[in-house]
């Protein structure tokens, strides 16, 4: 899939944009803070409705500015698509063909897009948190019944914790409400914790290849889904993994009523890296970790084209400089000709010219966006 005309209004130091991209390779060249990522950031949005680096989408919006509006049309190998997000601090509204969406998880997936940027070390280095995070976003947009799931655990998830805080205090002694919410979290969560295993089985095989080729190395990657509190594995059904948690919420309800809060379920989980068998989160070197990374991206658009049919947007934030030249390469023949590909830099002899065709360059000072001659 590819994006044509694309335009902002409002969206953080753009008052208004409009532009026609290449559906191959896009480079945006400019000095920092002119508002590379910013452009980046923006396409992402409008395909997952979440900005890569807040989730407080007021920041979205232009200082003086009270909505911030993001336009694409989209051509998907069968058809095309007029995309449209709206930003207000009341929150924002998404449109299909001029038409609102009641929904967002109607929206979510119309667009795929990958995103990879510096920060994405994090992914290695940072907390279980942004791992949740990872998987949640890019998950939800391969399955619509995904992202249904994570959004209802999260309420019952929310229910149970303020239910669980009265136990705590004694303003309640009731323990079968208690039961059913943790009967409905199991539920929900059995269902989380086989998708994640699932696609993070098929992200394995692909990463692992895709590995070898970037780092040309015999380096093993391997990816790991981690529960807290119950055993797991590939052959589980969504009901063993139901009577998983169940049980381990039984064994701990003691526990969760006093520190009132759940203590076991995906959103405690964790996913691991391995190279060779030792943990790159704690292993790892730089570029290791850096390659880990990138291995990860690129599977994620194979199996995004596997699931939807579809090659998704690639969105590479900075990167490039900081990839040898043998990488570069490695990264750019993986996507040749099939993703439309936006690049950021700062420079262009960071790049290897020989493997780019005809790039689009668009040169980008203070949020305004010019043909580079
Ligand atoms: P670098 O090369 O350093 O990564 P960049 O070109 O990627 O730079 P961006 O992060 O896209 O830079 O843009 C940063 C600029 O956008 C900053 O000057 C910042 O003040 C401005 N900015 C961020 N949010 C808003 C907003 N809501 N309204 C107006 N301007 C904003
Ligand atoms: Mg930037």
């Amino acid at each position: 899939m590819y994006l044509s005309k694309f335009s902002l209004e409002f969206y953080r130091n753009y008052p208004s944009l409009d532009v026609d991209f290449s559906r191959d390779v896009n480079i945006f060249l400019g000095q920092n803070a002119q508002g590379k990522t910013n452009l980046l950031e923006s396409i992402y949005f409008l395909g997952l409705t979440r900005s890569h680096r807040t989730s407080n989408d007021k920041e979205l919006i232009e200082f003086d500015a009270d909505f911030a509006r993001i336009k694409g049309h989209l051509h998907q190998s069968q058809i095309e698509l007029d995309l449209e997000v709206r930003v207000t601090p009341k929150g924002k509204i998404a449109y299909i063909n001029h038409l609102e969406q009641a929904k967002l998880s109607n929206y979510i997936g119309k667009m795929t897009a990958i995103l990879f940027s510096p920060e994405d070390l994090n992914l290695i280095k940072g907390s279980p948190a942004i791992r949740r995070r990872f998987m949640d976003l890019e998950f939800g947009q391969i399955s619509a019944e995904y992202l249904y799931f994570i959004s209802q655990y999260r309420q019952v998830l929310k229910q149970k914790n303020n239910y669980l805080k009265q136990l705590a205090l004694n303003k309640t002694k009731d323990l079968v409400f208690l039961e059913v919410l943790s009967d409905q979290l199991a539920g929900l969560g059995a269902e989380i914790v086989h998708y994640r295993i699932k696609l993070i089985n098929e992200l394995n095989t692909r990463s692992k290849l895709a590995h070898e080729q970037i780092s040309g190395t015999k380096e093993e990657l391997e990816l790991k889904y981690s529960a807290t509190g119950i055993e797991v594995d590939e052959s589980m059904s969504v009901e063993n993994l139901y009577q998983n948690l169940l049980s381990a919420y039984e064994t701990n309800q003691s526990k969760e009523i006093k520190s009132g809060t759940t203590l076991v379920g995906p959103h405690r989980d964790d996913l691991i890296f391995s190279i060779n068998q030792q943990n790159a989160h704690l292993y790892g070197s730089q570029g290791q970790q850096r390659t880990v990374v990138l291995s990860i991206k690129l599977a994620e658009v194979q199996l995004i084209h596997q699931i939807t049919g579809e090659y998704p947007i690639l969105l590479l934030d900075d990167v490039m400089s900081e990839l040898d030249v043998t990488r570069q390469t490695a990264l750019l023949n993986y996507i040749h000709g099939k993703t439309q590909t936006f690049i950021t830099t700062t420079d262009l002899a960071g790049i290897s010219w020989e493997i780019i065709q005809k790039p689009k360059i668009f040169k980008i000072a203070n949020g305004v966006l010019a043909p580079f001659e």
